[in-house]
């Protein structure tokens, strides 16, 4: 099923004249009402006029997330404070929140995007959507209802947390579809298996939208065992719109980025390069119809590629293949780069083992230490006490071959690694207090 056909299956010589016009208007709109992007296109000796079409968007220079806060809170935004209607910011744990304004049309490009999505996953009118993300600063919640309610769902807003809550009103309301964070889900699904008072088979859920975080394959088999569901990925962030940049569709092989109002480039994070068609390197984004804070060339540091090889679904879309990690997320240990992400594919393989866990490093003697702990499933755990040890080897021997380097295994018992309600936290890194 597809919300907007005649977009998402656009014959791509069509697309590119379309971003080609688009990209030309931003760009002059972005010279003349903002400071930073006029003094950066001057400083790089490029004029607005110099930009004919997509295939100059190279000369263009990027933006960078301290940019972004350098210009705290609204000196990047385009439109006049009286057109913008929303704010969100992001979560700012270091320093200074990035601060994104939306005009109207700004949130119905967005709840656009995230419609496709959820048409996408077989989501109607007819169903009943609850939005476990939290609401608020955080673009998921609003973002998330908002493109619900564009399909014309019924839209539980439940936020995160109180997860008994949650699990009620999902069982008696009859909810369809979840949209969160995977690690939420993941809770969600292990609280209801524990739980005396909820079934599985009480619950009439078909779909689950799950994104703000990068998840593995494995993490997806889980969810859709657990929770009697396709789970679909679903991409965005809030420096360039919220959930909803882009999607899966039906084929779950890659996410199709909605490239009429996104347009992404894959760049060597070092050189700063645009790659070929295809290699890895770090997603770049241009947004083509933002009004309040458009961005040009913003470095994600998102770490994935691009497949342009046309879907089975019919969209022509450009694919996203699964992220890797973000440069940010990247933790070097003795030397090597280690993403969660690997750990948490590996961790699920081992069917002991509920898909928690915690990454600590450190630093003795100068050499990083590399610790993790898994979480057992409860029906293991009881089993196993005393007879860890060949899981343990099986683990550190998978991750040193995934990764490279050993990695000292502990496994805990269930519950003992710390819940969060909204993005997890899977990594301690001791070197940097
Ligand atoms: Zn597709």
């Amino acid at each position: 099923m597809m919300w907007n056909p005649e977009m998402e299956c656009m014959p791509r010589p069509e697309l590119e004249r379309l971003q080609s016009e688009r990209l030309v208007k931003i760009v002059k709109y972005t010279y003349d009402n903002v400071k930073f992007y006029h003094d950066r296109m001057d400083f790089a000796g490029v004029k607005p006029s110099d930009i004919k079409g997509i295939e100059d968007i190279s000369k263009l220079p990027f933006m960078s997330k301290q940019d972004l806060r350098d210009y705290y809170p609204t000196g990047t935004f385009a439109a006049p404070l009286s057109e913008i209607v929303r704010f969100h910011a992001s979560s700012g744990t270091t320093g200074k929140p990035i601060v994104a304004g939306y005009t109207q049309h700004d949130l119905e490009c967005w709840s656009e995007g995230v419609a496709r999505c959820l048409t996408a996953y077989g989501i109607t009118k007819e169903d009943i959507v609850q939005v476990a993300y939290g609401y608020g600063l955080f673009t998921g919640g609003l973002g998330a209802h908002d493109g619900a309610t564009r399909i014309g769902c019924s839209v539980l807003p439940a936020s995160s947390g109180n997860t008994a809550k949650q699990l009620m009103l999902m069982r008696d309301l009859g909810v369809t579809a979840l949209c969160c964070t995977p690690s939420y889900a993941l809770f969600l699904a292990e609280s209801l298996h524990k739980s005396e008072d909820f079934k599985l088979s009480d619950m009439h859920l078909k779909a689950g939208a799950f994104g703000a975080e990068p998840w593995s394959e494995n993490m997806r088999a889980e969810l859709e065992e657990k929770l009697g569901i396709k789970a679909y990925d679903i991409y965005g962030l809030t420096e360039v719109s919220g959930p909803g940049v882009g999607g899966e569709c039906e084929c779950q092989d890659g996410t199709h980025i909605w490239e009429d109002m996104f347009f992404p480039e894959i760049i060597d994070p070092q050189t700063l390069k645009p790659l070929p068609h295809g290699d890895q390197g770090e997603l770049v984004f241009t947004t083509l119809t933002k009004e309040g804070m458009p961005v040009i060339r913003y470095r994600t540091r998102d770490l994935t590629s691009l497949n342009y090889a046309p879907c089975k679904c019919g969209r022509t879309a450009v694919r996203m293949n699964k992220i890797m990690g973000r440069t940010d997320d990247m933790l070097i240990i003795r030397g090597v780069n280690v993403f969660p992400t690997q750990i948490e594919s590996v961790i699920m393989e081992f069917a002991e083992c509920n898909g928690q866990y915690l990454i600590t490093v450190d630093r003795v003697d100068n050499t990083d230490t590399f610790r993790l702990d898994i979480e057992l499933r409860s029906e293991c755990y009881g089993d196993m006490v005393g007879q860890f040890q060949s899981l343990i080897k099986a683990i550190t021997g998978r991750i040193s071959s995934v990764i490279g380097i050993k990695c000292d295994v502990h496994v805990v018992e269930p519950n003992a690694i710390e819940r969060s309600a909204g993005k997890a936290k899977h990594v301690v890194d001791l070197r940097k207090i």
